[in-house]
């Protein structure tokens, strides 16, 4: 667009006014188009951010051009001088085609505003000078306009705050060159002669210039300081703040490229790179490691230009990064060796003042990194610990000096039941306070009384219920921080010592059960001896029968109790799945056995139905064993069922299975009981089983006996209506039928 508007005015002013090119003075011409060219070749370029901005005489030379030539020739002298000069410079095509473009769409107006009110032929006229003043004003807006619409939109600002940062270049520009042009037409005119005196307000307007540049290259470099400085302290984190930081320092210095390499590593340093290419992670190059050998130990910035610059580099800026006595790396700064070298005139060269500014900006950067280090070492600490309070079997938890939780980890939400969310914030009290082992109520401020900065630890054990109302023991062990005479921390460390606590329970009441069981044949053992002892011989002789038979029996049901002791003992010490050591297997009828164990309890009065099989089920099984885990059943049903309600003993076959099932009509077991009633010393805490006889250990060791014999026990139970206690045995004939062995045995 530009382009199409430059050639549109320059195309204007040539219909306009198309004079001759050359019009008999082809000199003049060519010494203008010279000047014009050399004009713009010793400008002084700005580097402003992104963009190109330059102080050159060739607003002069527009001057003269215009003054001294028809408006056709002179604005082609213009442009060619433009074209000329950028094409020695080597710029891009793109770039010079641009740049015509839009000297030509503000040239355009200029010349002709100029050839309209201007005296004809009369360039020293009163009118013709002030003709000028406006047209080269017009050019100077214009340019200034579009040049500033280009910067705005490159460094996306507004186009107004770019107009008024460089208006007063503008201005500059304009004065000078109107002035030096001017000067330069007078001259020509009246005094050819001493046209060169022309030099000495080019001199100063020159020197103007470099130091209106030095001022645009200052601010530019404290507005890019500005930013590094704002984008370091934005983040802690390396990968957000690198990719912003690192470019804007190379475009600070006008390095090609920029390294930041870390300290820490392996053989080859490794760090953020920017180059051509962009941003990205990476090893430092052979150049890189050049680079570092010419930095050496040295603590401060180096410089390396030219002959001083490490191999593949036309110069380096390199300065260690130390943070608190520490070196985290190293920044590099540099433009490499060019195999072509091109008119370097314009480029940046570091220079000590570069090396002056890397200084506080290198330490700053060490700052950076050093608090990313320090974030990173404390966001590791930080997951390493809450993986081992994650992990942790134990309860722990944290409470501030007011005594609210402030941290509750998972394995506190399991014994507990309550989620963290839920329990940090309030008090202590509130979940872990309760009755010790005595009863007495214990509290936060009770388990603490006694401590202080001498004595920090204290220890209790209390009962609470977990949020499903389940029973725990909890021991809790305090250890607190103090500061001064008052705590500020207490870390607490929290057992669940509730398995503990029941079979301690069990224990003692497993002593209380079997003392009472003992001491329950005892009594009337020792009665009767007594009786005997002091009446014997005046007692009838079916009475003394009677007493004996009575004794024999108790002497017998203590013997069966301590052999039960002894079994359960020897079962628990054997290691899962051994064989149960002193089983005597013989092939037997289960019916038959079935028959023997239920004779004891058919005495009359009997409320036992007895549903067996005519045919014998033949089982492999030790009878002894067999028979008492049979009576086992049979004494259960009766003893927990009330005595007027029958109770259903029946054999039977189930495919491959012989099953012997006791069923009675008493008051049943609660569903989440049927398990542990297999268990050593379980008993239900009922006060039926409390007021029955029993040690707990007669399902544990018939269940263990069918299992040695192959078979197994099944309890189902309806609360308050009955239970059934199933045995069931492999059928002899079942498995001699599968091992195709001898034909079935004769019915017994
Ligand atoms: P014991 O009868 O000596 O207590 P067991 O091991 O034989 O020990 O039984 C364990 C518990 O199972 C008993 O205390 C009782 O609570 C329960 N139990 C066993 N059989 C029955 C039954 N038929 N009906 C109700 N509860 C039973």
């Amino acid at each position: 667009m530009v382009v199409v508007a430059g050639s549109a005015a320059t195309g204007a002013v040539v219909a306009v006014e198309p004079g001759r090119l050359g019009g008999g003075e082809p000199g003049k011409v060519a010494v203008l188009l010279a000047l014009t060219t050399v004009s713009e070749l010793g400008g002084l370029r700005l580097r402003h951010r992104g963009a190109l901005e330059s102080l050159s005489l060739y607003e002069s030379m527009l001057v003269a051009n215009t003054a001294l030539l028809p408006a056709g020739p002179a604005m082609l002298v213009s442009l060619a001088g433009l074209l000329l000069a950028q094409a020695l410079l080597r710029r891009a095509p793109v770039k010079v085609l641009f740049n015509a473009g839009m000297y030509g769409a503000a040239l355009g107006p200029a010349v002709l505003l100029y050839h309209a009110t201007a005296a004809a032929g009369a360039p020293l006229a009163p009118r013709s000078v002030v003709a000028m003043a406006f047209a080269v004003a017009v050019f100077a807006l214009l340019n200034l306009l579009l040049i500033s619409q280009l910067i705005a939109t490159v460094e996306e600002r507004s186009a107004g705050e770019v107009v008024s940062e460089s208006s007063k270049t503008s201005t500059l520009t304009f004065l000078g060159n109107a002035s030096v042009g001017l000067i330069g037409v007078t001259l020509w005119l009246r005094a050819p002669v001493v046209l060169p005196a022309v030099l000495l307000p080019v001199a100063t307007l020159y020197l103007a210039y470099r130091s209106a540049a030095r001022e645009t290259e200052e601010r530019d470099r404290f507005q890019n300081l500005y930013e590094i400085g704002q984008s370091l302290a934005s983040s802690l984190d390396l990968d957000d703040v690198l990719p912003v930081v690192l470019p804007r320092i190379a475009r600070l210095f006008g390095a090609a490229e920029a390294r930041l390499l870390f300290a820490s590593g392996v053989s080859r340093p490794f760090g953020a790179i920017q180059d051509a290419e962009g941003f990205r992670y990476g090893p430092a190059s052979d150049a890189d490691l050049e680079a570092l050998r010419l930095l050496g130990d040295s603590m401060h910035p180096v410089l390396g230009i030219r002959d001083d610059a490490p191999a593949g580099w036309r110069e380096v800026l390199a300065a260690p990064l130390v943070a608190q006595g520490r070196h985290h790396g190293v920044i590099l700064l540099g433009n490499r060796e060019e195999r072509r070298p091109r008119l370097s005139r314009g480029s940046t060269r570091f220079t000590s003042r570069d090396r002056q500014l890397l200084s506080p900006l290198a330490s700053g950067l060490a700052v950076s990194i050093s608090n990313a280090t320090r974030l990173a070492q404390i966001k590791e600490e930080k997951s390493k610990l809450e993986q081992i309070l994650g992990h942790s079997s134990d309860g722990i938890l944290l409470l501030d000096g007011k005594g609210r939780v402030r941290l509750w980890n998972q394995a506190m939400e399991r014994i507990t039941g309550v989620p963290a969310e839920e329990a940090v914030g309030l008090a202590y009290n509130e979940w872990l306070a309760g009755p010790d082992p005595g009863g007495n109520q214990v509290t936060l401020e009770s388990v603490l009384a006694e401590t202080g900065p001498d004595s920090p630890r204290a220890s209790a054990e209390v009962r609470i219920h977990t949020s499903e109302g389940l029973e725990r023991w909890l021991r809790c062990n305090h250890s607190l921080l103090f500061d001064g005479d008052a705590w500020t921390t207490d870390v607490v460390i929290v057992h669940d010592v509730t398995a503990i606590r029941q079979t301690e329970r069990l224990k003692a009441d497993f002593v209380a059960t079997v003392s009472h069981e003992l001491r329950t044949p005892i009594t009337p053992i020792k009665g009767y001896v007594e009786l005997l002892r002091i009446k014997g011989d005046k007692l009838a002789p079916e009475k003394r029968q009677e007493i004996l038979r009575v004794m024999a029996e108790r002497a017998e049901h203590m013997a069966r109790l301590i052999e039960d002791l002894l079994l359960a003992s020897r079962i628990s010490s054997g290691r899962p799945g051994s064989t149960m050591p002193g089983l005597q297997m013989e092939r037997l009828d289960l019916v038959r056995a079935a028959r023997t164990a239920a004779a004891d309890w058919l005495r009359e009065p009997t409320r036992l139905t007895l549903e067996l099989p005519d045919e014998p089920l033949e089982v492999d099984a030790d009878p002894m064993r067999l028979g008492q885990v049979l009576a086992n059943l049979l004494s259960n049903a009766h003893k927990y069922s009330p005595a007027d309600e029958l109770v259903v003993f029946r054999v039977e076959q189930d495919g491959g299975w012989a099953r012997a099932s006791v069923i009675d009509h008493g008051r049943g077991i609660p569903r989440e009981e049927l398990e542990r009633i297999f268990d050593k010393f379980h008993r239900v805490d009922d006060p039926m089983t409390m007021t029955t006889g029993g040690t707990g250990l007669g399902l544990y060791i018939a269940r263990e006996l069918a299992r040695a014999m192959g078979g197994e026990i099944e309890a189902s139970s309806v609360l308050h209506q009955g239970s059934t206690f199933t045995l069931r045995l492999p059928l002899a004939a079942a498995a001699e039928t599968a091992a195709d062995h001898w034909p079935a045995p004769a019915s017994a």
